[in-house]
């Protein structure tokens, strides 16, 4: 659509070795040309509309079948059956048959600056890979990101990666590379000693996040995470650091709380990697909005989080992931004690009626494969494929705070993903991307 409306410059054609390249090329050609041309010429309104007839719309929360979406330049302008939206004389039609097209998918917990584990240790990435090479890998892990439909991601650290995440929004909001819609938190934080990589003692090795403690510490920290772009701060209230390797709290109450409370007055807020109730207990009291794991939650934990109103993200992707890497092998051999950990939090977490937050942790496992996430909640944790569908666009619209997306409603951002199937039935129906639409602007198209 928008993309084929300029035809591709030759420059951007020349670099188009496949036919999947095109569009992306032509599709950011296009809306840089077209915001030009806007710009210079005053183009009319409606002249960019394109009205999307798919078989079925689920706008965030239920199915519609029979229902159009009206998309002008970047937005939703109309939705709902499709006598009842006005027809616009210059918009072009996207016939979409036997797909149903659903908002952008919000990943909750991603690290694009990470690879699989299985392929290169977390230890060696963060010590033996340059910056450039890991941004190299980032940008081709932002445009599979977005070709699997997560049109958002939550990344949460670039663990040991400085900055880079700020300058990988920037080039994907000035469409120099195709990415989701990025919300980053730099180089999180962790209390001194508690983090890694970890070598002989003799040595101080580049650690994989900021270490930062007391009062001065830990408010210079917050606010310079803030000023080089952090839209959220993360924290580590706990770490594997236990006399036996066991995972331990690291931050006390009040520097926790203080973190909150330095965030939050810039109008950040704050989410915390915790999975030992004690960790999870001071980064809730704390007023942190999500807990990044939380495996070792309790009912009472789960009770205090539910009072609090704070999302858990459980990340059961990367439990699993991290099983099988350790030599587990699924489905022959039985769940090892951490996987039977995760079903205990999981369930306690759902009976205390907890909100749950969708992110896989997703660089643990590939980039792309973003989706399993939803897939191990509906079949290893009971979770009905309406309910995944729910938290992985409205859900985490809400929880992040991103009132813009998430729900197919006229004025939202014109954030969408086509499936073959019915996602609401089955799962698996996530796995058939055919379009993706961010801004308006088509990467995927059937
Ligand atoms: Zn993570």
């Amino acid at each position: 659509m928008r993309y084929s409306d300029f035809p591709a410059g030759q420059s951007g054609r020349a670099r188009c070795s496949g036919r999947f390249r095109c569009v992306v090329l032509g599709g950011l050609l296009a809306l840089s040309m077209l915001s030009t041309t806007a710009r210079a010429q005053g183009v009319p309104a409606g002249s960019t509309a394109t009205l999307l007839r798919p078989a079925a719309v689920f706008d965030g929360q239920e199915m519609h079948s029979g229902w159009v979406v009206l998309v002008e330049n970047d937005k939703i302008i109309a939705a709902g059956p499709a006598a009842q939206v006005a027809p616009q004389p210059t918009a072009r039609t996207l016939e979409l048959p036997g797909l149903t097209l659903l908002p952008g998918l919000i990943e909750g917990h991603s690290h694009l600056l990470l690879h699989p584990y299985n392929e290169t240790a977390w230890d060696d990435q963060v010590l033996r890979e340059s910056q450039a090479l890991r941004v190299a890998r980032a940008t081709v892990h932002a445009q599979r990101t977005l070709l699997a439909g997560f049109t958002t991601a939550r990344d949460l650290g670039t663990e040991g990666a400085g900055f880079a995440d700020v300058g990988l929004k920037q080039a994907i909001n000035q469409g120099i590379i195709p990415g989701p819609r990025l919300l980053v938190v730099t180089r999180a934080l962790v209390a001194t000693g508690s983090y890694g990589p970890k070598l002989s003692v003799d040595e101080n090795v580049p650690q994989g996040a900021q270490e930062a403690d007391g009062v001065d510490g830990i408010i210079r920290a917050v606010r310079e995470q803030i000023g080089k772009g952090a839209d959220i701060i993360k924290v580590y209230a706990d770490y594997r650091w236990g006399p036996d390797g066991s995972a331990q709290p690291t931050f006390s109450q009040e520097e926790l709380t203080l973190i909150v409370q330095t965030a939050r007055s810039a109008g950040r807020g704050v989410v915390a990697h915790a999975s030992t109730p004690e960790g999870m207990r001071r980064a809730v009291l704390a007023g942190v909005e999500t807990i990044e794991h939380g495996d070792g939650g309790t009912p009472e934990i789960f009770a205090l989080m539910k009072k609090r109103g704070v999302a858990l993200c459980p990340t059961v992707a990367a439990s699993d992931a991290t099983a099988q890497y350790k030599g587990w092998h699924k489905g022959t051999d039985p769940a090892p004690p951490r996987i039977q950990q995760k079903h205990q939090s999981m369930a306690a977490a759902l009976k205390a009626g907890v909100t749950l937050a969708q992110g896989g942790d997703v660089g643990v496992f590939a980039h792309g494969d973003n989706i399993r996430e939803a897939e191990l909640l509906v079949h290893d944790y009971s979770l009905t494929p309406l309910q995944v569908l729910r938290q992985a666009t409205s859900g985490n619209a809400q929880i992040f705070h991103l009132a813009d997306r998430g729900t197919i409603r006229p004025g939202l951002l014109a954030d969408l993903v086509a499936v073959a199937g019915d996602p609401t039935q089955d799962v698996a129906a996530l796995r058939q991307i055919r379009l993706v639409m961010k801004g308006g602007v088509l990467y995927r198209q059937p």
